[in-house]
């Protein structure tokens, strides 16, 4: 039978990408990503790439022969797709299969951010509560609150699905209208800034999106506004948002996302109004296994049948 496709893996990625990859392909990894332990004559026979995380032009130029980059995660902007298109390398994500995950994250982050149950946690397994008496109020409360979502895609809307009981007003910004939801539609981010006091941010990293959160986005989401970025750290100005928080322009963040992941600026963690997590939302074992399953599922698709379950739209599927 034929010799099986070689598959370069460049980095760290989920364990159970290897393991399924491995009865299928031929595995090349490198597990810091080091392009120079590959030998020209193994670089020539690698036809994918499994990738979680950055995948450049220099990693992709390395490969005279790859013809398809199998990124890990829904957002793919660390893989270079405007090189990989111009090669006519098709690059897949894994949508959809994290959506509910993701989702409940955002809520749970809202949640927290504002009745702040993270630090009540903490005072109570700080011994705090029988020694100083009961948890501070929150000041903050979802009751009543107007919601405006930048981005209403797949999660988006699997978001905004999960607001609909908490009786609040839920609003939209994306560059093109829904004609099947009847959610608030803001023609600009600007003016949903505007018109709501919470912004969830669940939109792609792209050169459009590019740091669009800015001062004046914060200034007219106003001295009640919170702000939840489920999205990229990429779309936030990320010194115009501590500043906002720190001189009370806007009231509080959640955030799952930095622009320098994992480098997550100090004062961010010094401010008292902000509630952080270490980019998880679709961190369960669950949901991670559902997206490494898409990752080799996408290339067996390739390799075996000459199809691929979930093409990105930047780059051309041929074949
Ligand atoms: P979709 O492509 O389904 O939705 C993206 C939405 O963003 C669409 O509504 C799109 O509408 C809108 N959008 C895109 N570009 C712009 C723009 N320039 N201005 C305004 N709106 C824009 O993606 P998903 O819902 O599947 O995922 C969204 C993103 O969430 C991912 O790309 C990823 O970065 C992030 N994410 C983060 C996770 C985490 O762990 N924190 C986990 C999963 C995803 P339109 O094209 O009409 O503008």
């Amino acid at each position: 039978s034929e010799n099986p496709a070689t598959i370069f893996v460049p980095g760290r990625i989920h364990p159970r990408v290897l393991e399924r990859l491995n009865d299928s392909f031929e595995v090349i990894s490198a597990p810091h990503a080091e392009l120079a332990s590959v030998d020209a004559e193994t670089r020539a026979r690698v036809r994918g790439i499994a990738v979680s995380g950055k995948c450049d032009a220099a990693v992709i130029d390395a490969f005279p022969n790859l013809e398809v980059i199998s990124s890990f995660g829904v957002g793919y902007d660390g893989t270079d797709t405007k090189t990989a298109a111009e090669r006519g390398i098709i690059v897949t994500n894994t949508p959809d299969v994290l959506n509910d995950e993701v989702a409940d994250t955002a809520i749970a982050l809202l949640l927290n951010t504002l009745r702040q149950f993270p630090k009540a946690e903490t005072y109570l397994r700080e011994g705090r509560w029988a020694s100083e008496g009961p948890f501070p109020l929150s000041p903050f409360s979802l009751k009543g609150r107007s919601i405006g979502i930048l981005g209403l895609g797949r999660i988006g809307l699997e978001i905004a699905k999960r607001l609909e009981p908490f009786k609040v007003t839920i609003g939209y910004y994306s560059r093109s209208q829904r004609s099947d939801v009847g959610y608030i539609y803001y023609p600009s981010l600007k003016e949903m800034a505007e018109a709501v006091d919470t912004l969830i941010c669940i939109a792609p990293g792209t050169p459009d999106t590019f740091k669009i959160i800015n001062a004046e986005i914060f200034e007219a989401l106003g001295p009640g506004g919170v702000f939840i970025n489920v999205g990229r750290g990429s779309s936030v100005d990320e010194e115009a948002m501590i500043t906002a928080l720190s001189d009370k322009t806007i009231a509080a963040a959640g955030l799952d996302v930095f622009f320098d992941e994992p480098n997550v600026p100090a004062e961010l963690i010094a401010l008292d109004n902000t509630c952080l997590l270490p980019h998880v939302a679709s961190a369960s074992v669950q949901t991670r296994n559902a997206m490494a399953d898409l990752v080799v599922d996408n290339l067996i698709g390739w390799f075996k049948d000459g199809r691929l379950l979930t093409p990105v739209p930047e780059t051309p599927v041929k074949g």
